[in-house]
Order: structure tokens, then C-alpha cells, then sequence
């Protein structure tokens, strides 16, 4: 049973998903004396896909009061990002240290079963009240304002559990987006990505050896390589669904397929073994109409998500979360569940999602390269820097975006 007997039935806040979003959204509006309930379907530690964090991050994870934890851990530390051509020819790499200083110039490639329950206990000492292995079937809503979610545990029946505001932070499952029908898919952004895991990786020395390198492949898509604890490399590509699955579905075949093809990224694995199966998505990015509700909001991949090439998705989650902490609080405090009170992060967060689109949308033109932005426009190399690390959320980047405008058309606006 879900509910046991001395389990409140009703909370402040109900958050849906217990990944790095919605246990750092529960973590702040705990803190600020709301009680918060954290329902996991699975239950932790977790396989998750999405290692390398960007330094931007920063400022969340020390509010969270998580930077004691990562500097003591075992994740190797990465100071740069580096684009390796198709010939093999890699460009210098962007350190974060060109445009932050000291500690913040550096970050963490995490193993997320770590990482994620980090995050976890962290929610929990803050008093956060957490069930793992409890799915949320559906948001219930009164007079079109969410009020509560049916939830179940194994195989009880589905019961109800109220609150006053409904966070979805479900990830990938965008438990309001489907059932309100707002997810959709983004026009002209389509890609698909297959990925597994490697020990005996070749590892670069010095402060690149935490780097992650980006393979490009010629008009097809790329490879990352994020070095992980433990002489592990996670290894995957992103490319359209129409070239990798031309001859085959086999996630399998076609990944040693295009390993096979990757002449650079072959190299580095020459003397490694392959140790995990092989995990693909076929369908990347997606995004949702509508972010906020009466009674609701959607925060990390439950809102959208766009395209791996920045790693910019634990920012966003991180991001996301901490903005939406501070509107849920002030709303709580006012007693004003509306859309537009709950919702009012969404301004500042959406433009700099806008930014990472434009930036997605320059790499995957084939005619636009970002080492000849460089070197076109050296007086910008600082603001790419600044995009690369995530530092894009209530920032004037007009003079570089109007730069990159000319070497490569801006898509129309996400939002
Ligand atoms: C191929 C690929 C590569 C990526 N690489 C990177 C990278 O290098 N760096 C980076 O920063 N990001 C990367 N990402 C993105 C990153 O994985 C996500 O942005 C990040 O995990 C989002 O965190 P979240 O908390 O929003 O969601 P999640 O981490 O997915 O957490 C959602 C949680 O909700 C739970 N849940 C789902 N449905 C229900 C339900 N019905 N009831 C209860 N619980 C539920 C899930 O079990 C999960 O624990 C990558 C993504 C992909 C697809």
C-alpha cells in the first residue's frame, strides 16, 4: 500500500521523478518549509544515460551543497571540450579556464548511478520525504488545476495522493506532457543515438585526460567519448535516424558498424573491450507547447529535450529546477497556484534554451564549422567559451549570436 498509516496523504508539493531535476527542485522548496513528496518508479541506484556535466552547473550544485561530494568522488574532473574532425585532425581544445577562473573553470564526467542517488540522499537530509518503486499513472485535476497524482507501488492499485502543486520532473516519460497532449516533436530536429561502454579507453594525459572529445563524422552526426571511473569510456553516437538505420535495426550491429567506420575513435578503442550492451533512442528531441499549468509546471527533460552535442542537459535540469524552486516557493507564500505565478521562470530559461538551439542548429549545418567561426571572429571565442560551459541563462550574447547569424541562418525561435 502506498499509503501507510503514518504517511501524511497530502503535501505542499508533489514532485514525479527522483532523477537530478526533481530531487533538486525538492531539495530548495524543502528547505524553504514546504513539505515535499519525491515519487521514483524505479527504484536507485539506476542506470541513466547523460555523464558529462558542463561547468555552469556550478552555482546549483554548491546551493545544493553538493561540491564536498563531487570533489571527493571518483569522477574523473574535466577541464575542456575538444571537436576532432573526420580526418582525425583535432582543434585545440576550448578550456573552460579561457573565460572562469579558479574552481568553476572545472567540472565532473559522473557515472549517473552515482550521481543521481548523490542528489538523492541529499533531497533526503534536507528532509524531503522520498518513495522509490511508486509510479505516477496520471496528474488529477479539479476545475482544470492539478491537485494531486494516483500513484501505485508493485502491484497495488493505483491511489490518490494530494498537493497543492504537481512538479513533473519525469524525464523522458513527460508524465503531463502526454497526458494533456503537449509533447510534440521539433521540426527539423531529429536525430537518433546509440551508445555503450568501454574499459582500456585510450585516455589523453595531463588536464585533457578528462576531457570529452566529439568525433565528428562527415554530413552524418558525431561520437562523444566521456571518460567515467574506473578505466570506463562511454561511447555513443548521434546521427540522423535515416542514415543509421539505412541497412539494419540492430542497435548492435549498426554501432560496431559505425565504430568500425570512425577511423579516429577506433584508434582510442584499439586496445579496449567492450563491457556493457548496447542502448539506443531513436527519437532524441521533443518539446512540450506548454511548460506551466494551474498547479503545475514541468522542469529538466519533462519539459524538452534537444540534442545531446553541448551536454547541456544536467544544466538544464539543474537550471530549471532551481528557478522553478524560487516561483514555487513565492507561490506558495502568496497562495497563488496560477500558471503565470508558477510559471515565471520560463522567461529567462527559454532564452537560454533559444541560445543552445541556435548553437545545436550551427552544428548540424554542414556548410558552418565552428573552428572557422573561430578563427573568423577571434573577439567572439570568449562568448562560444561561455556557450560551451552553459553560462547562456540571463546573459546578452547579441554581438556573437549576430556573428554566427551571418556565417549560418538562426532557426525560428523554439518559443
Ligand atoms: C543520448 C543522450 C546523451 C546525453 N548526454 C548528456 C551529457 O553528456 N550531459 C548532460 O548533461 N546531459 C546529457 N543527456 C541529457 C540528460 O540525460 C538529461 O537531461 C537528464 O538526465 C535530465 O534529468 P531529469 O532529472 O530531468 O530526468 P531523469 O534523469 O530522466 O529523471 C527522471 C526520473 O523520473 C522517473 N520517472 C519517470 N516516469 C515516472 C513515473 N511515471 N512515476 C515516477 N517516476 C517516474 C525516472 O525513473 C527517473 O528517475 C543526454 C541524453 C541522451 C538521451
Amino acid at each position: 500500500m502506498i499509503q501507510q498509516p503514518n504517511r501524511p496523504t497530502s503535501y505542499d508539493v508533489i514532485v514525479i521523478g527522483g532523477g537530478p531535476a526533481g530531487t533538486a527542485l525538492a531539495t530548495f522548496v524543502q528547505r524553504q518549509g514546504h513539505s515535499c513528496l519525491v515519487l521514483n518508479d524505479s527504484t536507485f541506484p539506476r542506470y541513466h544515460i547523460g555523464e558529462s556535466l558542463i561547468p555552469h552547473t556550478y552555482g546549483t550544485l554548491d546551493r545544493l551543497g553538493l561540491l564536498p561530494k563531487l570533489r571527493e568522488s571518483h569522477f574523473p574532473v574535466k577541464h575542456s571540450v575538444r571537436f576532432v574532425s573526420p580526418s582525425g585532425a583535432a582543434a585545440d581544445p576550448f578550456y573552460f579556464s579561457e573565460t572562469i577562473e579558479g574552481d568553476r573553470a572545472r567540472t565532473w564526467q559522473v557515472k549517473r548511478s552515482e550521481f543521481d542517488q548523490m542528489c538523492l540522499d541529499n533531497a533526503l537530509q534536507a528532509g524531503v520525504e522520498v518513495r522509490m518503486g511508486t509510479s505516477v499513472h496520471e496528474v488529477m485535476f479539479e476545475n482544470g488545476q492539478a491537485v494531486g497524482v494516483m500513484a501505485h507501488q508493485g502491484a497495488e492499485p493505483p491511489s490518490a495522493i494530494r498537493s497543492k502543486v504537481v512538479v513533473d520532473a519525469s524525464g523522458r516519460s513527460t508524465i503531463i506532457g502526454k497526458q494533456l497532449g503537449l509533447r510534440e516533436e521539433i521540426p527539423n530536429l531529429q536525430k537518433s543515438s546509440i551508445w555503450s561502454y568501454y574499459r582500456g579507453g585510450q585516455r589523453l594525459a595531463g588536464i585533457d585526460a578528462g576531457e570529452t572529445t566529439v568525433f565528428t563524422i562527415q554530413d552524418r552526426g558525431w561520437f562523444w567519448y566521456i571518460p567515467l571511473p574506473d578505466d570506463i569510456v562511454s561511447v555513443g553516437i548521434v546521427a540522423a535516424p535515416e542514415y543509421l538505420f539505412d541497412e539494419s535495426s540492430d542497435f548492435e550491429k549498426i554501432y560496431q558498424r559505425e565504430v568500425e567506420r570512425c577511423g579516429p575513435l577506433s584508434e582510442r578503442l584499439q586496445n579496449a573491450e567492450q563491457v556493457d550492451i548496447v542502448r539506443g533512442i531513436r527519437k532524441l528531441a521533443y518539446l512540450n507547447r506548454q511548460v506551466a499549468g494551474d498547479g503545475w509546471i514541468m522542469i529538466g527533460d519533462a519539459a524538452g529535450f534537444l540534442d545531446p552535442i553541448y551536454s547541456s542537459g544536467l544544466f538544464l535540469a539543474l537550471a530549471s529546477a532551481e528557478l522553478a524552486a524560487n516561483c514555487v516557493h513565492e507561490a506558495l507564500e502568496k497562495d497563488d497556484l496560477s500558471a503565470g505565478q508558477l510559471g515565471a521562470f520560463t522567461g529567462a530559461l527559454w532564452d537560454g534554451v533559444d541560445v543552445v538551439w541556435r548553437l545545436i542548429k550551427a552544428y548540424y549545418d554542414p556548410t558552418f564549422s565552428f573552428r572557422a567561426f573561430a578563427e573568423r571572429h577571434p573577439e567572439h571565442r570568449a562568448a562560444l567559451i561561455d556557450c560551451l560551459i552553459g553560462d547562456v541563462v540571463g546573459k546578452d550574447l547579441t554581438p556573437f549570436l549576430d556573428a554566427l547569424a551571418k556565417m549560418t541562418p538562426p532557426p525560428a525561435r523554439l518559443k
